[in-house]
C-alpha cells in the first residue's frame, strides 16, 4: 500500500494527514483529531477518514470541538468540504460523533449512523433514570461523570444530539456504493451501534471495534435494563446488541472476513499512529490475540473466585492494579468485570448469588464459548444488496 504523507503531525499521530492508496487506486485519508483527556492514559487522536470513491465520504469526526479543525484538514488534504456526501458515524461515543456538531453546522452534510445511534441520541424524560439525566441522550444514562464535569463539556452536545438528522442504517447493514463494492457491517459490542466499512476486499475502517495496543471496552448487558425501553419496541433481547459474548461474535464475523480476504488493509479509530510508528495490524492475528486477552480474564476472574463468593468490587481490587482504577478507570475496571461475569455466568462457570456477588460452579467452559464461532462457515458477513435511500 503507498502512503503519501500531506501534513506530518505529532509523534502521537495528532493532525497526521496521510493519503493511503489501495491496489485499486481509491485513496482512503487520514484526518486524526486531539482527544486531549488529560490524565494519565492517552487515548491517542481519533482516527477520522474520507474515503475517495466515486462519492467521497467522511468516516467519524472526532470529539467534541474538533469538527472545525476536522474541515480545515480536508482543506489541507486537497478536498472541498462540499465534495462530500456523507458523514458516517461509526459509534456513539463522544470522541467519535463529538465534532458533528460543527460539521454540520458548516457543511449540512447528511449524517447515517446505525439504527440504535439514532434511538438512543434522542431524550426520554419519561423513561430516564430521572433527576439531572432527564434531558440526557439515552446513550448518557448509564454515564459515572460528576455535574462538575457534564455541566462545563456535555450540555452543548446533548442538546446537538437531540436536535440531529440521522439516516439509520439497519442491522443488516447496507451497500454504501456499489461500484466499488463498499459496504457497512453492523458489529456491535463495543457498543450497540458500532459499524465498520468495508471496501470492496482491500481494506476495511473498524472504528472501535479493534485497535491496535489497546483491548476495546465491551458493554455489558446491564446496560440494557436501562436502556431498553427505548430499543424494545425494535429488539427483545439486549444480547443482540450488547455484551461480551456480542462482542466476541462481532470478532468472529470479522475473523471470516481476515480469512476470506487475507492481507486486507485495517484503519482503526485509535493509535494506528502513534510514538513515532505506524501499527499494522494483521486483522486474523489481532483477533487472535483479543480472544486470548478475554480468555485469560476470565480464567482470572474464577481463579479469584475460587476460595469462594466474591462481590464485583472485591474482584476488581484483586484483578486490577491500583493505578488503574483512578478516577474514571475504576467504573471502567466494574464494566469489564461484570461483563466477563456476564460470559462467565452463560458457560456455566459462575453463578451470581446475589447482586453483583458471584461464586464458580467449579466448571470451565468459558474457552469452548469464546472459540465457538457462531457464524457457520457460510459466515453471512456480506450484507444483502440493499442500496441506502438517496
Ligand atoms: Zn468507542
Ligand atoms: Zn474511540
Amino acid at each position: 500500500m503507498e502512503k503519501r504523507t500531506i501534513r506530518k503531525g505529532d509523534s502521537s499521530g495528532n493532525g497526521r494527514i496521510v493519503k493511503f492508496q489501495m491496489p485499486s487506486g481509491l485513496e482512503i485519508i487520514s484526518l486524526p483529531t486531539e482527544n486531549p483527556y488529560g490524565g494519565e492514559w492517552d487515548l491517542g487522536p481519533t482516527w477520522n477518514y474520507v474515503v475517495m470513491s466515486e462519492r467521497p465520504f467522511l468516516v467519524d469526526t472526532g470529539r467534541w470541538c474538533q469538527g472545525r479543525n476536522l474541515l480545515a484538514m480536508v482543506e489541507d488534504a486537497d478536498l472541498n468540504p462540499s465534495d462530500l456526501e456523507f458523514v458516517l458515524i461509526t459509534h456513539s461515543h463522544e470522541d467519535h460523533d463529538g465534532g458533528l456538531a460543527e460539521v454540520i453546522e458548516a457543511t449540512n452534510l447528511k449524517v447515517r449512523a446505525h439504527l440504535t445511534y439514532d434511538l438512543l441520541r434522542k431524550a426520554y424524560p419519561d423513561q430516564s433514570p430521572g433527576g439531572h439525566k432527564k434531558n440526557f441522550p439515552a446513550k448518557c444514562w448509564h454515564c459515572f461523570m460528576p455535574e462538575s464535569f457534564y455541566a462545563k463539556n456535555c450540555l452543548g452536545y446533548h442538546d446537538f444530539l437531540r436536535k440531529a438528522q440521522i439516516e439509520t442504517i439497519p442491522d443488516e447493514g447496507s451497500v454504501l456504493e456499489q461500484n466499488a463494492n463498499i459496504r457497512v457491517l453492523h458489529l456491535p459490542g463495543h457498543s450497540p451501534d458500532c459499524l465498520a466499512v468495508l471496501i470492496g476486499e482491500e481494506a476495511i475502517i473498524v472504528g472501535d471495534i479493534l485497535l491496535p495496543d489497546i483491548t476495546p471496552w465491551p458493554t455489558s448487558l446491564e446496560m440494557f435494563k436501562l436502556v431498553g425501553p427505548v430499543l424494545r419496541p425494535y429488539y427483545d433481547d439486549g444480547a443482540k446488541l450488547f455484551g461480551l459474548k456480542r462482542y466476541i461474535q462481532s470478532l468472529w464475523k470479522l475473523l471470516g472476513i481476515s480469512e476470506r480476504m487475507p492481507g486486507i488493509r485495517v484503519f482503526p479509530a485509535h493509535r494506528l499512529y502513534y510514538e513515532s510508528k505506524w501499527n499494522c495490524i494483521n486483522l486474523g492475528q489481532r483477533i487472535n490475540e483479543l480472544l486470548d486477552h478475554h480468555i485469560q480474564r476470565c480464567a482470572a476472574i474464577l481463579e479469584i473466585v475460587s476460595s469462594g463468593a466474591r462481590a464485583v468490587d472485591e474482584i476488581v481490587r484483586e484483578h486490577f492494579e491500583e493505578s488503574k482504577l483512578k478516577g474514571a478507570g475504576i467504573h471502567l475496571a466494574r464494566n469489564e468485570i461484570i461483563s466477563h461475569c456476564e460470559l462467565l455466568i452463560e458457560s456455566g462457570d459462575l453463578i451470581e448469588v446475589k447482586e453483583h456477588v458471584y461464586s464458580g460452579t467449579g466448571s470451565t467452559n468459558f474457552e469452548n464459548l469464546i472459540h465457538a464461532n457462531p457464524m457457520s462457515s457460510a459466515a453471512a458477513v456480506v450484507p444483502p444488496s440493499t442500496s441506502l435511500p438517496k
